[in-house]
C-alpha cells in the first residue's frame, strides 16, 4: 500500500524539455499558491506571479485554465485605503466540493467538503454493520450519498470526488478491505463506483484511523510534524504522522496500537491474538468490565455508553476501575509506542476523547511509571473531531490529490 500524500504541495520539478510536465507542474504550483491563501487573503495574478516566481504572462495563461476547469473563480478585492474598481483576486472555486464517507460499526455517515477542506454538510446514520453482508452496508451507504448529491445539486455545488474509510485494512488500489475484525469482513471487495457514479471523479478507500489522523493534522501547529492518532470506537485504529506525512508502512500496519500486547494471558482478541489493547480499553471491553454486559447490538451499545456516562458522573463501580483499568492500558501501550516511534505528542479521538476526565489520570500515571523519562514532555491531547473524523480526512484528502493534480482537470 502506497503511503499517502496528506496536503497540498507545490509541484516543484519535472522532467526537463518536456512542456508538458512543466505545464502540470506549474498548474499546481498556481493553483498551491491560491489554496495557500489565508482566510481574510486574496491574491491577484501578480501576487501569483511574485510567489510562485512564474513570469506574469505564464500565470495568466494558468490562472486561465484553471478559470474554464472551474478550479478557481475570480474576485474582486478592495485593498485597504484603495478607492474606484476592486482589483481582481482569485480563490479557490467554493462550489466544488468532495464527498467523504465512512462505514463503522454502529453507523454510516457522509459528508461534503469544500477544497479549501471545510466541511459543508453531513449525515451521520446508525446501523448495526457488524457481521452485516459488504453489500448491503454499500447499499445503505449509496442511499446516504445520493441524498447528499441530491442536496449538493440544489446548492449548486458539483462533486469532482470521493473518499469512503472503513475500520479495517484495506488495499487502496484494488478498493478491498483486506481485515475488519469488528465489521466481520476479509478479503472484501468494495463496488465503490456505485457509491458515487460520475464519468471524472476519483475515488480513494482508507483506513478509518488513517483518515481521522489526516483530519487532525489540519488542527495541529505547523510546527507539530510528528504525532500518532488513537482512534476509540469498538476496536481500537492508530494512524501515524511522522514528518508532516501518514505513514501507514508497507502493509498499511503502521501506527495500530489496538492489537499492541497489553496482557499476554489476556482474553482472545478479534484480531486472533490475545491480550492486545483492545480487549481490556476497546468500547465493548469497557463495557463489559463495567458491568454493563455483552452488547446485543448497536443501539443497545449506545444506551450502554450513555449508562456508563451516569454512572461515571455519580462515581459508581466498578465503571470508574474499568475507564481507569482501560486509562491504564493506553498508557503502557502510548509508552511503548512514544518510544518506537520517536513522538511525543499523542491525540485521542472517540470514545477515549468523550472520557477524557476519567480516563486521562490513570493514563498520565500509567505513562509516569512506563516511561519516566518521556512522560514530563508527552503532550496529550483529545480530538474534537468525533464522528466526522474519519470522513472529513478521507475527503480532505481526496481534495488535497486534485490540488496536487490540476490538470486532470484541465480540459
Ligand atoms: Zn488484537
Amino acid at each position: 500500500m502506497r503511503q499517502l500524500a496528506s496536503s497540498a504541495r507545490a509541484a516543484s520539478s519535472s522532467a526537463p524539455g518536456n512542456v508538458g510536465d512543466v505545464r502540470k507542474a506549474n498548474l499546481a504550483r498556481v493553483l498551491s499558491v491560491i489554496a495557500a491563501a489565508g482566510e481574510d487573503q486574496r491574491f491577484s495574478r501578480a501576487d501569483i506571479a511574485q510567489l510562485s516566481q512564474l513570469t506574469k504572462a505564464s500565470v495568466s495563461s494558468l490562472v486561465a485554465d484553471l478559470l474554464a476547469a472551474g478550479l478557481v473563480i475570480e474576485i474582486g478585492v478592495h485593498r485597504d485605503g484603495e478607492r474606484g474598481r476592486p482589483s481582481v483576486g482569485l480563490i479557490l472555486n467554493p462550489a466544488r466540493c468532495v464527498m467523504g464517507m465512512e462505514i463503522n460499526v454502529d453507523y454510516i455517515a457522509a459528508g461534503l467538503v469544500d477544497l479549501s477542506g471545510k466541511l459543508l454538510a453531513h449525515e451521520i446514520l446508525p446501523r448495526a454493520n457488524h457481521s452485516a453482508a459488504a453489500s448491503e452496508v454499500l447499499a445503505a451507504l449509496g442511499e446516504l450519498s445520493q441524498r447528499l448529491q441530491v442536496a449538493a445539486r440544489a446548492q449548486g455545488l458539483m462533486i469532482l470526488g470521493g473518499g469512503l474509510a472503513v475500520p479495517g485494512l484495506v488495499d487502496e488500489e484494488r478498493y478491498t478491505v483486506l481485515q475488519a475484525p469488528n465489521l466481520g469482513w476479509e478479503r472484501q471487495d468494495l463496488d465503490v463506483a456505485a457509491l458515487l457514479p460520475g464519468g471524472r471523479t476519483r475515488f480513494r478507500l482508507f483506513n478509518e484511523a488513517n483518515a481521522s489522523a489526516l483530519a487532525q493534522q489540519q488542527l495541529m501547529d505547523v510546527q507539530e510534524r510528528d504525532f500518532l492518532f488513537v482512534s476509540g470506537e469498538v476496536g481500537i485504529g492508530g494512524g501515524l504522522i511522522i514528518d508532516a506525512e501518514l505513514f501507514a508502512g508497507p502493509q498499511g500496519h503502521a501506527g495500530e496500537l489496538g492489537h499492541v500486547v497489553i496482557a499476554p494471558e489476556g482474553r482472545a482478541c478479534s484480531c486472533g491474538g490475545r491480550g492486545c489493547l483492545e480487549t481490556i480499553a476497546g468500547q465493548e471491553a469497557i463495557l463489559a468490565s463495567a458491568g454493563l454486559g455483552a452488547v446485543v447490538d448497536s443501539a443497545s451499545r449506545q444506551q450502554r455508553i450513555q449508562q456508563l456516562f451516569q454512572a461515571l458522573e455519580i462515581g459508581t463501580e466498578p465503571a470508574v476501575s474499568a475507564v481507569a483499568e482501560a486509562g491504564k492500558s493506553l498508557g503502557i501501550a502510548v509508552a511503548s509506542a512514544m518510544r518506537l516511534y520517536d513522538v511525543s505528542t499523542v491525540v485521542f479521538g472517540g470514545h477515549f476523547a468523550s472520557l477524557e476526565q476519567w480516563l486521562r489520570p490513570a493514563l498520565e500515571a500509567s505513562l509516569r511509571v512506563h516511561a519516566p523519562s518521556i512522560a514530563g514532555h508527552a503532550r496529550l491531547l483529545c480530538s474534537p473531531l468525533g464522528q466526522t473524523g474519519a470522513l472529513v480526512g478521507a475527503a480532505r484528502s481526496v481534495a488535497g490529490d486534485l490540488l496536487e493534480t490540476p490538470h486532470q482537470l484541465v480540459g
